[in-house]
């Protein structure tokens, strides 16, 4: 089986990315059979958002700021 590069269109931002044969080699080898949906700047923000609202990391250190203001 050979892979082409094929272009996908974001459905978050759309975007056209080109989701290439290597990719697609990777992504088959992992075991995927499904192609991305989302550009990787959509899934990378998808990511950080999850980890973000879960940690909760930057309003404990906006808060020690402010406090350390006064
Ligand atoms: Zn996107």
């Amino acid at each position: 089986m050979s892979f082409s590069d094929k272009s996908i269109i974001c459905p978050d931002c759309g975007t056209t990315f080109t989701f290439t044969a290597g990719e697609q080699e990777f992504f088959a080898s992992k075991g995927f059979t499904n192609d991305p949906k989302r550009c990787p700047l959509c899934r990378q923000a998808k990511k950080q958002q999850r980890s973000g609202s879960h940690g909760g990391w930057h309003s404990d250190s906006s808060r020690t700021r402010l406090s350390s203001e006064y």
